[in-house]
């Protein structure tokens, strides 16, 4: 359904309704800029997106170096065993060797150390005995070239080594130290806010008076956004009114992405869409054909990213993994932008209507074939919160999909936070 709507003294737009979840997404993320870099030092690179290619500056290592703690010789000196070799020097990490391994000579060397002229192969301590200082006995000898790391095996000068758009890991912080990058470029986070409405709302540390509840969804929706790589603002909560809701939003226009929980839904007193409405916003679509989340709310005010999440604490954690997440994966200029989805079997049989895509909380495993089995958490009313926790995976049933029996093959994403 497209209606034209523009009541307002701001230009008409297209609103949809009742879209289904690829639309729904393929608007958003059709919408999302990429955020410009930003150069911090490695100290703080895990996690952050990266926003420059890395091309090595050396070669790594940068010498030949001894794979073993051993001695460096002329393997055609080893041929007829046992042998007794001179040492002329010890090379242990970190010094440069002065001498050339001449016939019937050999230098102590360490791991890591660089490899001296002359010798072509490590024979490992282990391959030895009786050295007095001077001389060594070898038993066996290496073949040429054994137990030598040649200089750029791993990097070459020159190689790229990352791309941009990958999340930052611990193992390529490492790899940013060894090339030598002690600064990198990586995206801006984006910065959101996260704004609960409700009048039964109070803070976690309150005692709950009749009728109120604690609000949840602001701090979950605060973690989830620093989990997607963004930068939650402090927490903004608006009552169930159209001035505190219009307050608050002028205050959190500072954001890129405003998250609004509940009141979006056709309540009397879902103000939310009004507000924003009368603010300005073009609203590009409102519901969605899933469950849980079917009242979402999408649109733009000032530049701004909006999303109108429903209320229920499921429906809020699951509208941001499948919306939210990715649009902040595209504004960090991330490569992966949806999480990797596999193939399961359902393990039971499992309720479904027909008419709207269900994203039901599951938990995946192996069975002791090696396949992959789902089967959802329990109920899945989106007021049932306990069983976010309990999930190790959603997985999808189409829209068009009914009680789907036992076996059916379902699409699983995991649940990594
Ligand atoms: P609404 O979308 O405002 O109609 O809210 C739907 C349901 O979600 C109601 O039961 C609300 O009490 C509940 N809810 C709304 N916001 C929150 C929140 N921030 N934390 C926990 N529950 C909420
Ligand atoms: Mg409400």
């Amino acid at each position: 359904m497209t209606q034209t709507v523009g009541s307002h003294d701001h230009r008409p737009y297209l609103m949809k309704e009742f879209i289904s979840v690829v639309e729904a997404r393929s608007i958003i993320l059709g919408q999302m800029p990429v955020l410009p870099p930003e150069r911090i030092v490695w100290t703080e690179a895990v996690g952050r997106t990266l926003a420059q290619p890395v091309e090595s500056r050396d070669n790594i290592p940068p010498f030949d170096n001894s794979a073993m703690d051993g001695y460096a010789v002329r393997s055609a000196d080893l041929l007829t065993l046992p042998t007794t070799l001179a040492i002329i020097e010890d090379i242990p990490a970190g010094t440069y060797p002065q001498k050339t391994v001449a016939p019937g000579t050999c230098a102590r060397i360490m791991t890591g150390a660089p490899f001296p002229q002359g010798a072509d192969a490590v024979a490992p301590v282990e391959w030895t005995e009786n050295d007095d200082g001077d001389t060594v006995q070898f038993n066996r000898g290496p073949s040429s070239g054994q137990h030598v790391r040649p200089a750029g095996q791993d990097v070459r000068d020159g190689d790229l080594v990352l791309e941009a758009g990958h999340v930052i890991t611990p193992p390529m912080v490492g790899i940013l130290a060894t090339l030598g990058y002690p600064e990198i470029a990586v995206s801006t986070r984006p910065r959101v806010a996260v704004i609960s409405t409700g009048d039964e709302l109070v803070d976690p540390w309150e005692t709950l008076a009749p009728g109120k509840i604690r609000d949840s969804n602001g701090p979950s929706l605060a973690a989830q956004v620093v989990s997607a790589g963004g930068e939650a603002l402090p927490p903004f909560r608006a009552r169930d009114t159209l001035e505190s809701i219009r307050a608050i939003v002028e205050q959190a226009l500072d954001a890129d992405v405003l998250l609004f929980s509940g009141g979006v839904s056709v309540g009397s007193y879902d103000f939310v869409k009004q507000v924003l409405d009368e603010m300005g916003m073009e609203l590009f679509f409102w519901k969605v054909r899933q469950r849980p989340g079917k009242p979402l709310a999408y649109g733009v005010l000032q530049g701004r990213y909006i999303f109108g999440l429903p209320g229920n604490p499921v429906s809020s954690a699951i509208c941001f993994e499948q919306y939210v997440r990715p649009a902040l994966a595209k504004m960090l200029g991330r490569t992966m932008v949806l999480r990797p989805r596999h193939n399961a079997r359902l393990d039971a049989p499992t309720p479904k209507k027909p008419g709207l895509h269900y994203f039901a909380r599951g938990h995946a495993f192996f069975d002791e074939t090696g396949s992959l089995r789902v089967r959802d958490t329990g109920p899945q009313a989106s007021n049932l919160y306990s069983s976010m926790v309990k999930a190790n995976c959603l997985f999808h049933m189409p829209e068009a999909m009914e009680n789907p029996p036992v076996d059916t093959v379902v699409q699983v994403e995991w649940l990594r936070w």
